[in-house]
C-alpha cells in the first residue's frame, strides 16, 4: 500500500485535499469511485436535442449579452449546423463573460430544458475548442470531492494511481468467476474509465458486473469480518451457569400471568446459551408490550443462582426506576437483594450502592448509564442486560462488557426489530430471539391522524376519557435544537391543561426534573392518582401504565418512526381499547406525510422498522449502534440482497477453503476499522 505523499508528481496541496476525502494511500485513491458519469464521447447536433436529457454540443457564440430582468443573468447563444441553443448563467465570474465573447468556439454540456426562446442550458459545463480538441473516448467520471479539488485533477491523481498500481486480486479466481464477475483490476479499470458503448444507466445504478463485483467484494468483507468477531466470541471463556432449579420456577409461580409461547421460547434459547462456557450475545427482539422484561428476569435469575452478579442497564432514569420497582415487586420474595446506582444519586446513596456492588452482596444492579463508569467495580459480574439496547453506543456497552471477568454474558433487548437484510449484515455476530406475539387480551390501538386545527375536539376526547375513569398521555412537541425551549414548552402545556381541565389531576414529567420528582410523578399516574400525564417524550422507552388508554402527540409529524411507534406503546397496555391521537401542523412534508402515513397504516413493529430503513437509509437507521462500525459504501442491502446471500454462503467456503485470501480480503476492504471490537 503506498501512502499517497511518496508519489512525486502529488502536489502538497492535492495530497492534503485528497486527505480530507479520507484518501490517504493509492488503494483508498483507487476506490475512490465515481458517484454518476456523463457522456462526452459524442456530440448531439442542436437540432436532434432532446428536453431532459443531458447532452454535449459544439458550435459558435453568436450572441451574448447580461441582462437584468427580471434578474442578473448571462444569456448567450450557441449555433451549430443545425439551429441555435441558448445558454443561460444566473451566477457567473468576468471569466465566464469573456470564455462566452461572439465568435468564440465552444463544446458545452448540460441538461436540455425547454425554455421561452426554445431549448436551452442552465450552467452547462464549457470547454473552448481548438481545430484538434478530441472528444472524449470514455464516459467522464464524476467524483465525491471537496472544495478546492477539481474533478479535472481528480481524474488525474486517478489516472496516475491507475497506471502505477493496479491492485492485486485477493479472491481465488474460481470464486469470482462463479458469479461471472471480472477481475479486481479490470472492475476498477472500467468502472473510472467505462468504454463509450458501456451501460450508462447500470453504471450509475450501479448494477454492471463491474460494480456488481465491488460490492460482493465490499459485503464479503463484512461477513467475513462478523465471522471473525463470532469465532473469538467463540474462543474466550464466559462463567457457565447451570440451569436454574428453583428460583426460575418460583417466580414463574408468583406471577399473575403464564407465559406466551413465544416468552417461553426465547427464554429456552436464552437459558442454554447462559449454560455455554462463551459469553452469549443475544439481542432479544420483540415489539413494544410483548414482554421481555419477564424474560429478562428470569435469565437474571438462572445468573444469581450460580453464584454471578447482574447488571441491568436502561437508556433513562424513568425506565431504570420503572425495572427497579419492579424487580422489588418479582424478587424481594425470593430474598434478591437489588442495587439501585443513577448518576444523580446523591453521593450518600452511591456510595452505599457500590459498596454492595463491590463486595456482591447485590445479587442485581439496576441503573443508567452511570452503570458502566469507571468507579463501578463488580465483584462477580456473570450477564449484562442492556435493554433499549438501540439507545446505547457501541462502547458504552463494551465498557459494561469489560467489567466482569471473565467476560460476561450479554443479553440486549430492542422494541425496534430489525429488517432481515440488516440483521444478516450489520448484525450477523450476533445472535437474535424474537418474541413474535403479544400476551392476549389486548385490544389493538386505535390510530387517528388529526390536523392541529381540530385541537378543541381532542380536548373533548381526553375529558371524556378521564371521566369514565382511564387515564391518557399528552405528549408535548418535541424541540430538539433547544432544550430550554423543550421545558417552556413542556410547561406551557401542562398551566394550559390546567386551566383546561380545572376538574381533573393532572401530572407533569419532563427531562430536566430531579429524578425523586420524575419517580413521584410517574408513581402517582401509575396509581391511577393523577388521570391525565403531560409528558415530554422522557416516557418514549419501556413506561407501563395499563390503565392508560389514550394518547395525544402534538407535533407528531417532527418525529421519528421509531419514536411515535414506542410512544403509541405507551397504550394498549391493558385491557381497555386503547386510541392514540397523532396530532400534525398543516403543511406536511413529503417524507413527514411517509412517516405519518406508515404509523396510521400500521401497528407492526416489523413492517414500521422496514419503511423507516427505506425513508432514512441504514446510515441513519442504524444510528449509534454502529458509530465507529464501517459503514458499507457501495453495496445497497435492497438492491443487492442476493450479492448479500451469495456473500454468506461464500465466507463460510473462503474461511474453509482459502483462509489466507481471507486475511487479504480483510486488509484491504476493512483496514484497521475491523479492529474495532463490537458489542
Ligand atoms: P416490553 O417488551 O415492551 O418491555 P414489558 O416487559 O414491559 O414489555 O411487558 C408489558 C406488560 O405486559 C407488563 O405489564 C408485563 O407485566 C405484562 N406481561 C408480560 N408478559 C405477559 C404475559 N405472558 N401475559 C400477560 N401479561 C404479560
Ligand atoms: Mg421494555
Amino acid at each position: 500500500m503506498t501512502n499517497l505523499s511518496e508519489i512525486k508528481t502529488f502536489s502538497k496541496p492535492l495530497v492534503a485535499n485528497l486527505n480530507k476525502l479520507d484518501v490517504n494511500t493509492t488503494q483508498a485513491l483507487l476506490l475512490h469511485l465515481p458517484l454518476r458519469y456523463i457522456d462526452e464521447t459524442h456530440m448531439t447536433s442542436v437540432r436532434d436535442l432532446r428536453v431532459g436529457e443531458p447532452s454535449q454540443v459544439e458550435g459558435e457564440i453568436v450572441h451574448a449579452e447580461v441582462t437584468y430582468k427580471p434578474r442578473k443573468a448571462l444569456i448567450a447563444r450557441l449555433e451549430d449546423a443545425s439551429g441555435q441553443l441558448t445558454l443561460r448563467f444566473l451566477h457567473f465570474y468576468p471569466s465566464q463573460i469573456s470564455a462566452l465573447k461572439v465568435g468564440n468556439k465552444l463544446r458545452v454540456y448540460g441538461e436540455v430544458r425547454s425554455g421561452f426562446f426554445g431549448n436551452e442550458m442552465v450552467h452547462p459545463t464549457c470547454k473552448a475548442v481548438g481545430e484538434k480538441t478530441m472528444v472524449a473516448e470514455t464516459l467522464t467520471p464524476v467524483y465525491p470531492t471537496v472544495a478546492g479539488l477539481t474533478q479535472v485533477n481528480l481524474r488525474k491523481a486517478i489516472a496516475t494511481a491507475l497506471k502505477q498500481n493496479v491492485l492485486n486480486e485477493t479472491l481465488p479466481v474460481s470464486v469470482y468467476q462463479q458469479y461471472q464477475f471480472p477481475s479486481f483490476s479490470a472492475s476498477l479499470k472500467a468502472l473510472h474509465n467505462p468504454p463509450p458503448d458501456a451501460d450508462l444507466q447500470g453504471l450509475e445504478e450501479k448494477t454492471t458486473p463491474e460494480w456488481q463485483r465491488l460490492a460482493f467484494d465490499e459485503l464479503l468483507a463484512q461477513q467475513l469480518s462478523m465471522r471473525k468477531h463470532y469465532a473469538r466470541r467463540r474462543s474466550v471463556d464466559a462463567p457457565q451457569f447451570k440451569q436454574s432449579k428453583q428460583l426460575v420456577s418460583a417466580l414463574l409461580k408468583s406471577l399473575p400471568f403464564a407465559l406466551t409461547q413465544a416468552q417461553q421460547k426465547v427464554a429456552v434459547e436464552i437459558q442454554n446459551d447462559l449454560t455455554q462456557p462463551h459469553p452469549m450475545q443475544r439481542l432479544l427482539q420483540g415489539d413494544v408490550g410483548s414482554g421481555k422484561t419477564i424474560v429478562a428476569c428470569m435469565a437474571a435469575l438462572q445468573s444469581i443462582e450460580s453464584g454471578w452478579q447482574v447488571a441491568l442497564m436502561a437508556p433513562t432514569e424513568i425506565l431504570a426506576e420503572q425495572h427497579f420497582r419492579k424487580m422489588i415487586g418479582w424478587l424481594t420474595p425470593l430474598n434478591i437483594k437489588i442495587a439501585w446506582h443513577t448518576g444523580s444519586q446523591s453521593k450518600k446513596d452511591r456510595e452505599a450502592a457500590m459498596q454492595i456492588i463491590a463486595d456482591g452482596s447485590a445479587q442485581l444492579v439496576i441503573g443508567t448509564h452511570a452503570l458502566f463508569q469507571e468507579a463501578v467495580q463488580f465483584k462477580k459480574l456473570g450477564l449484562a442486560i442492556i435493554d433499549e439496547q438501540h439507545r446505547f453506543g457501541v462502547h458504552q456497552r463494551l465498557a459494561l462488557r469489560q467489567k466482569g471477568q471473565p467476560e460476561p454474558h450479554q443479553l440486549m433487548m430492542t422494541a425496534t426489530p430489525i429488517p432481515r437484510t440488516l440483521s444478516m449484515s450489520y448484525y450477523a455476530d450476533l445472535d437474535v430471539s424474537v418474541i413474535d406475539e403479544l400476551p392476549p387480551g389486548r385490544t389493538p390501538i386505535v390510530t387517528k391522524l388529526v390536523s392541529d386545527v381540530r385541537r378543541d375536539e381532542i380536548l373533548q376526547r381526553v375529558r371524556e376519557a378521564c371521566a369514565q375513569g382511564n387515564q391518557a398521555y399528552w405528549v408535548c412537541p418535541l424541540i430538539e435544537e433547544s432544550e430550554a425551549l423543550q421545558l417552556a414548552t413542556a410547561n406551557d402545556t401542562y398551566a394550559l391543561m390546567q386551566s383546561e381541565f380545572p376538574e381533573l389531576k393532572i401530572g407533569l414529567v419532563h427531562g430536566r426534573m430531579k429524578p425523586a420528582e420524575k419517580q413521584a410523578v410517574m408513581a402517582a399516574f401509575s396509581a391511577g392518582e393523577t388521570q391525565l400525564l403531560v409528558a415530554t417524550t422522557v416516557i418514549e422507552v419501556g413506561v407501563d401504565v395499563p390503565n392508560a388508554s389514550l394518547m395525544v402527540i402534538e407535533h407528531a409529524e417532527r418525529m421519528g418512526l421509531s419514536q411515535l411507534h414506542q410512544l403509541r406503546g405507551r397504550v394498549g397496555r391493558g385491557a381497555a381499547k386503547s386510541t392514540c391521537i397523532l396530532l400534525y401542523q398543516n403543511k406536511l412534508s413529503e417524507t413527514a406525510r411517509a412517516r405519518l402515513k406508515v404509523i396510521y397504516e400500521s401497528n407492526d413493529g416489523f413492517a414500521i422498522a422496514q419503511a423507516d430503513l427505506n425513508l432514512r437509509g441504514p446510515g441513519e437507521y442504524l444510528g449509534t449502534r454502529q458509530s465507529g462500525v464501517p459503514m458499507l459504501k457501495i453495496a445497497d442491502l435492497n438492491r443487492d440482497a442476493d450479492l448479500l446471500n451469495a456473500a454468506k454462503n461464500m465466507a463460510d467456503r473462503l474461511i474453509k477453503e482459502h483462509p489466507s485470501a481471507v486475511e487479504q480480503h480483510l486488509e484491504r476492504w476493512m483496514g484497521r476499522a475491523d479492529e474495532l471490537v463490537k458489542v
